[in-house]
């Protein structure tokens, strides 16, 4: 079988100039930080999705440990948040020496259950962080009313939905913060980066500080005060120009990947569609006041013995699907805080039957066709039996 046989899980791409603003980026002189592309991308997003502070990062995982350097986080701070989720969700938090308090997910979206959110907060929570799953949106009402009664801030990891909405608003923009990812397979890349929305406007300073080595360094250019130096904690958070040129001509098309990714996710739910209606698999449930980015597409088994069994039925086939997550409070590090399996049952359970499908911006129909045909296939249903 020819490498062009195989069907990846991801494919990183390009839409537009990312290579040619990459050489405007080298020959302007300014490959490091805070340089031309990486005000272009600012303004872009802010006016996208009408934040006015937003900060590019070197990834997620860093937007994450600024929101939480940003939060005041000290030793035995709660924090709640899924387990059901990327590792970089909960680290950022215990690097500040949080409690973490993790929470079970609703069985249809496969976001943080609002109400166990609601019954899990104490006089020490200091911060709830919904992760919106494949680019759905978490219960963002009611998690803002429980934030607000306790006087807690929501750090919103939006990694997976950078221009998803939930009720008409940008996921990522209705928190305190909010993070995203430009890592190579989330919807828009640069290989690795993120950023960070600041929508409490009392942290902004703070946030150019921290991510800045703890320095001045962003008041000095502005010529706010005449020298930088040493002022805060910190570290260094800011891209290349280089990525954020790549990323430039990226956001240039995000209207055109989303648009390109719902019709793939709409190809693969339709087709996948007669094997759900015999009770076969479980497709994603999208409510219909979500406007999902189309993150990924999974199907979910009856079992876990038969997502590992299609897995490797598509493995033999060169198509590469994969599970997701192994849930953090049964993780090492999990147990290490007196976590154990048994204690969050619908995140143990989605994790054992779930299975991501070939989605990437590339992906071409007759690879999907072979995609659906091998699972018919599997299933022993007849493929246009549908
Ligand atoms: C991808 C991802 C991250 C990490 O993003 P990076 O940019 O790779 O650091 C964090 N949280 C979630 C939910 C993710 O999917």
């Amino acid at each position: 079988m020819s490498a062009s046989d195989r069907i990846p899980f991801n494919r990183p791409f390009i839409v537009g100039k990312e290579l040619y603003y990459i050489a405007e980026s080298v020959l302007s002189g300014h490959t490091a930080g805070d340089g031309p592309f990486s005000k272009r991308c600012q303004a872009l997003m802010g006016e996208t999705f009408g934040v006015r502070n937003l900060l590019m990062t070197t990834s997620c995982t860093t937007a994450l440990e600024m929101a939480a350097i940003l939060c005041d986080i000290e030793e035995g701070d709660e924090v709640i948040l899924p387990s059901y989720t990327f590792v970089s969700t909960a680290n950022a938090f215990h690097l500040r020496g949080a409690r973490l308090v993790f929470v079970d997910i609703r069985p249809d979206t496969l976001n943080i259950d609002e109400k166990r959110v609601a019954d899990a907060v104490t006089g020490r929570t200091r911060v709830i962080v919904p992760v919106h799953y494949a680019g759905v949106g978490c219960e963002m009402d009611a998690i803002l009313r429980t934030a607000a009664k306790g006087g807690i801030r929501v750090v919103e990891d939006a990694a997976q939905g950078v221009n998803a909405k939930y009720k008409g608003r940008f996921l990522g923009t209705l928190g305190n913060l909010g993070t995203y990812s430009w890592h190579e397979t989330k919807n828009f890349i640069c290989g690795e980066g993120g950023a960070l929305v600041i929508k409490e406007e009392p942290l902004r300073g703070r946030a150019e500080i921290i991510r800045e080595k703890g320095t001045n360094r962003s008041q000095f250019f502005r010529g706010e005060v005449d020298k930088y130096t040493w002022v805060d904690t910190g570290s260094s958070f800011l891209p290349s120009d280089l990525l954020m040129a790549f990323l430039y001509a990226q956001l240039e098309h995000m209207q055109e990947i989303t648009d390109r990714r719902r019709r793939l996710h709409e190809a693969y739910g339709a087709r996948l569609a007669p094997l759900a209606d015999r009770g076969l698999l479980t497709l994603p449930t999208i409510p219909s006041h979500c406007e999902s980015n189309h993150h990924m597409f999974y199907v979910l088994a009856k079992d876990g013995a038969t997502r590992d069994a299609l897995m490797a039925h598509l493995k033999e086939r060169a198509i590469h699907s994969v599970f997701h997550y192994v849930p953090l409070h049964s993780s090492p590090m999990g147990r290490s805080m007196g976590y154990e399996a048994g204690m969050l049952p619908v995140t143990e359970s989605v994790s054992e039957r779930l299975l991501r499908l070939p989605f990437f911006f590339g992906l071409q129909q007759h690879e999907i066709d072979k995609v659906v045909r091998e699972i018919f296939a599997f299933f022993k249903v007849d493929d246009r039996a549908g």
